[in-house]
């Protein structure tokens, strides 16, 4: 039975990387009938945030990543919480004291400290090991009766794992292959901490075991902790889940890890939604993204299908999606291809929808059009843009007049002779019955080329004073849309201010 889980800290908005990190899990959960749980790792209560939580669980709706058990939808592995499974921890951390896998040490911070600088002044690094654990202030240093003492004066204590001295832990990752690490080169952590709260390795290892989970997909900066996890299960006599771990995902240059700084200089968001709380920051979804163009975008980061493909939906990616088939190095982020997924999600998506939105786009602009018209419009300009709100800058002129004409555009188009061909073909358009697309086009060559006018010299002059300058659709369907009188106006009105 496959169980995975993503377990986000609550320490602040769910950066994208997080986001794909969900979404592999959940991909993989899918695709082998398995099971995709949240949990929220909040022991650390110095680094909680207010509204990291529900922000976690509304970016994951709003990719589509469905949860099957966790802190709203329950399940038999609850609490989904670490904060509320805090009474458990306590237990594990006893048991690996009498299995003698732990210990526990009294050392203040500032004994810690002071250590610290006395071996940084030699050019050393000070590490609490088997090295020299004798030497401080611990269960292993002490006689039995001390340690009783102390416990039984308060004197505050934290249980730390024994790593042994000078063994090869072996481990595999689907992703990276085996690895091996000395366990000399590792210090002994604290597993539980002097507040009565376990520590992230701790309580993430009792609660992996406990939930069943088969597999730790994660994020490469949890690898350094592999060969301590790898302990911690050997310690407990427990079977170990498979592990994997993923790429980074690297700023646009390719070098370091994409961070907030990154999207804030080059205009992009890192985050999925917009975060409202404290040092704000901006979201693809609040930027106009489509929740399919995101998560097409993230699922290619780091994987590769091994194929030309770059369009998937998300039932394709679950039936295609290969841990095998996720790079071991960092993923660049392109923010130029983000903005392509976009485009072509936006061409895919139903006309109604996208309509619906350009009629709400409008009404902000103080304009009503119905369905119809709203169609008509998006249909025409549609594979001009990456996102909705672009829409306008391509339509805003079927809805008002040109105020002023763009000075470039009138310099190399509205020539010696414009005014007079604007003026016949005036009366061209008014003489018209019909004022179809097709049929004022018709009308309109068939009189250019009648007189050898040239179409440039026509059709560009008259763009002019349809639309102020050089841009927009096929300017009959321009025409037509905003009819026969409009037309007339904008023509007159043009003849005026640029004669
Ligand atoms: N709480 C850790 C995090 O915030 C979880 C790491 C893991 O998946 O083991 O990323």
């Amino acid at each position: 039975m496959v169980r995975v889980r993503f377990a986000p800290s609550p320490t602040g908005p769910l950066h994208m990387g997080g986001v794909r990190t969900a979404l592999y899990n959940y991909l993989f959960a899918r695709q082998k009938n398995g099971t995709f749980i949240l949990r929220i790792e909040d022991t650390d209560r110095s680094r909680f945030v207010e509204g990291a939580e529900e922000y976690i669980m509304e970016s994951l709706d709003w990719c589509g990543i469905k949860v099957d058990e966790g802190v709203r939808e329950g399940g038999k592995s609850g609490p989904y919480r670490q904060s509320e499974r805090k009474e458990l921890y306590g237990k594990y951390a006893e048991e690996l004291l009498k299995k003698g896998s732990a210990y526990i040490a009294f050392d203040t911070p500032d004994e810690l400290e002071e250590l610290r600088r006395s071996y940084e002044k030699k050019g050393n690094t000070f590490m609490y090991n088997a090295r020299i654990r004798d030497r401080l202030n611990n269960s292993l240093s002490l006689q039995k009766h001390e340690v009783q003492e102390m416990i039984g004066e308060g004197v505050p204590y934290v249980i730390r794992f024994k790593m042994p001295h000078n063994e090869d832990i072996e481990m595999d990752d689907m992703i990276r292959g085996h690895i091996m690490v000395n366990s000399s080169t590792l210090d002994d952590k604290i597993l539980f901490k002097s507040d009565g709260m376990p520590t992230y390795h701790l309580a993430n290892v009792v609660d992996d075991h406990l939930m069943e989970i088969s597999h730790v997909i994660r994020g490469v900066e949890w690898l350094p902790s592999l060969p301590l996890h790898y302990m911690l299960y050997h310690a407990f006599g427990w079977d170990k889940p498979s592990f994997a771990h993923l790429p980074l995902l690297l700023k646009p240059t390719g070098n370091g890890k994409l961070s907030k700084r990154d999207g804030d200089k080059l205009g992009f968001p890192v985050f999925p939604l917009y975060w409202p709380h404290g040092d704000k920051a901006r979201g693809y979804r609040e930027d106009g993204y489509l929740p399919g163009a995101f998560v097409n975008m993230l699922a290619l980061l780091g994987w590769n299908p091994g194929t030309e493909k770059e369009i998937f939906s998300m039932d394709e990616l679950i039936k295609e999606f290969s841990i095998e088939r996720v790079g071991k190095s960092g993923a660049r982020f392109d923010a130029g291809k983000a903005k392509w997924f976009n485009h072509q999600y936006m061409q895919l998506q139903n006309l109604d929808d996208v309509s619906t939105e350009y009629i709400h786009l409008v009404k902000g602009k103080g304009y009503d059009i119905s369905m119809d018209k709203s169609r008509r419009l998006v249909d025409m300009v549609r594979e001009r843009v990456s996102f909705v709100h672009e829409l306008w800058e391509q339509t805003d002129f079927f809805f008002e007049a040109p105020s002023s004409y763009d000075e470039k555009a009138v310099k190399k188009r509205w020539k010696e002779n414009s005014p007079a061909l604007m003026e016949e073909l005036r009366s061209v358009l008014e003489g018209l019955d019909s004022f179809g697309s097709e049929e004022t086009e018709k009308e309109v060559k068939e009189w250019i080329n009648k007189n050898e006018y040239g179409m440039g010299a026509v059709m560009n002059a008259f763009r002019l004073l349809i639309v102020g300058e050089m841009r927009g659709p096929h300017l009959f369907d321009i025409i037509t849309f905003i009819g026969k009188e409009e037309t007339l106006r904008r023509i007159d009105r043009g003849l005026e201010m640029l004669t």
